[in-house]
């Protein structure tokens, strides 16, 4: 299959301009009402036409955390595969590739063809997306090492790739950061060296100089904010501090300390018109910033890229359950020893961790009340533990215990060894790439109405994060093939295609 093969839609609902693909889609649901002990299912459609801009603007990253292990070999990554860079290892010459990034590596059920087989399209092909070479890259650290060095202390890329990519890498410093000790674990003091000093509403404006500095560098149209730096504290979310915008604006103008770090990017982003991801677990984006990006028009995503362990988790738990089986223990153990777990290693940091990790079973569990009882979860423990001589590569130790067939037991032990900042390098493209895209999808139920885009919250970015953050009031889904259905049916209702429905009646009904 080409990488490059372009898809168009033939079908009287969707139509081509030079500026949009337009779709005019039917949205099918089936509303569920329950009378005494009869459920009442009603199916219905609603009209929705959709444009997709076809345009893709000149974007850009900033990461914070830039110098760390994630932004290091994010960078690598784009640069090695901009420059196709090869380089040898014992095991050969190797080749710059996105394996693990689901826009660039996975492909996406179009149809079938005329014998009625599967055709299958790279999702990154469905739909105008910007290509990673294309992307400029800038953040702030801490650390001020420039990102050669980084990559050097990350231990993450190989030696023979390293020297290809120094030159350039050394050109790139991050920008000065907010530090605030009492947010990122003490043991991270002796590299919080490159800082942005004043009070809270001072560094809030010099990171939207900051912004406005590399967008004009580099005559931007959009920029994407990710957070990837340590893992804060939760912030003890406050009335009259957090839980509006104006509050949120004037506790910044006060210095008022519970207002983390993270919380300023993410306030500083939103003002710039950018959107804001966050993939740490600290609880970032409180009431007001959400607010604020309702205001400004702009997506907030979060939180905590789902990359190994609870990606593997919202996999085995939703088939154990959809299979009849009934997990009630699930137990948890990590250890790491790169600077991520460093940070983790202190108990406030930890909690943090705890908690995202903790939810993700949360609907597979709701979903199925034939096996649980109202309010009735599994057992859950997570436990992570710092051993600095595996560094990056994490280890995952997972027992899933469930109960089958008249109370006989079925335990399920998984080992998973993996080079931690290999698998969350990818999500962060991902969820780049994905958040562009969303931004230039409208949506309206008919002429009378102004077309309007995804609700600020983006929701639908879930696949790539461990606890989805979504709009107040709305489900969380974390199962995992429900979460990629999502991104999936949602391009492919750009097209005016219905879902993937699997039910291949082409070669069941004579
Ligand atoms: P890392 O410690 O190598 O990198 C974090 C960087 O952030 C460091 O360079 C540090 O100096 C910098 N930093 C700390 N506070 C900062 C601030 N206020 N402003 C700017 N920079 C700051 O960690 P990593 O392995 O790259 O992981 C980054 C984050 O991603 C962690 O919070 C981790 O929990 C989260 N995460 C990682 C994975 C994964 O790697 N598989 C999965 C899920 C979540």
């Amino acid at each position: 299959m080409e990488k490059s093969t372009s898809i168009v839609i033939s079908s009287p609902r969707v139509k081509y301009s030079d500026e949009y693909i337009h779709s005019d889609y039917e949205y099918q649901e089936t509303l569920v009402t329950k009378s005494g002990e009869e459920f009442h299912a009603r199916p219905y459609h609603k009209s929705l036409s959709i444009r997709t801009q076809r345009r893709v603007g000149k974007v850009g990253v900033m990461l914070v955390g830039w110098g760390g292990n994630n932004g290091s070999t994010f960078t690598a990554a784009v640069l090695a595969n901009r420059h196709q860079f090869t380089w040898n290892t014992k095991n050969g010459t190797m080749e710059s590739n996105w394996t693990g990034s689901i826009t660039q590596a996975s492909t996406v059920r179009l149809g079938i063809d005329e014998k009625g087989n599967d055709v299958y399209v790279p999702m990154c092909n469905l739909l105008p997306m910007v290509h990673p070479d294309d992307l400029v890259i800038d953040g702030w650290d801490i650390s001020p090492l420039n990102l050669a060095e980084s990559m050097v202390r990350a231990k993450v890329i190989d030696y023979d790739l390293q020297q290809k990519l120094k030159k350039e890498m050394t050109t790139m410093r991050p920008r000065p950061a907010i530090y605030d000790p009492d947010f990122i674990a003490a043991n991270q003091a002796d590299r919080a060296t490159n800082l942005i000093r004043g009070t809270r509403y001072e560094q809030y404006l010099q990171l939207r100089a900051d912004i406005k500095n590399f967008r004009d560098k580099h005559k931007l149209e959009k920029i994407f904010v990710l957070w990837t730096a340590n893992t804060e504290r939760f912030c003890e979310v406050r009335q009259g501090i957090h839980d509006t915008a104006a509050n949120l604006d004037k506790a910044l103008r006060d210095n008022e300390s519970e207002i983390s770090p993270s919380t300023i990017f993410a306030l500083a982003a939103i003002d710039e018109g950018c959107c804001y991801i966050n993939g740490s677990p600290q609880n970032t984006i409180v009431p007001g910033v959400v607010q604020r990006a309702e205001q400004c028009g702009v997506f907030v995503a979060g939180d905590d890229f789902k990359s190994g362990q609870t990606k593997l988790k919202s996999v085995l738990v939703d088939f154990l359950v959809s299979a009849g089986l009934k997990p009630v223990s699930i137990v948890s153990y990590n250890h790491l020893g790169n600077n991520d777990g460093k940070n983790l290693s202190a108990p406030k940091q930890f909690r943090s961790k705890e908690i995202t990790k903790s939810n993700v079973v949360d609907d597979m569990v709701e979903s199925n009340p034939i096996l649980y009882k109202p309010g009735e979860k599994p057992d859950h423990v997570i436990v992570i533990k710092y051993v600095p001589y595996v560094g990056d590569s994490k280890r995952a130790m997972d027992e899933y215990t469930s109960e089958i067939l008249l109370h006989g037991t079925n335990t399920i032990a998984v080992h998973n060894t993996c080079e931690d900042s290999l698998l969350a390098v990818p999500l962060i493209l991902d969820l780049v790439l994905l958040a562009e895209l969303f931004s230039r999808v409208e949506f309206r139920e008919d002429e009378s109405k102004e077309w309007s885009k995804m609700h600020p919250v983006l929701s639908s970015l879930a696949y790539l994060l461990k606890a989805p953050l979504v709009p107040e009031g709305t489900p969380v889904v974390n199962a995992l093939f429900k979460q990629r259905a999502c991104i999936e049916n949602i391009m492919r209702a750009c097209l005016g295609l219905q879902p993937n429905h699997h039910m291949q009646m082409e070669h069941k009904v004579p």
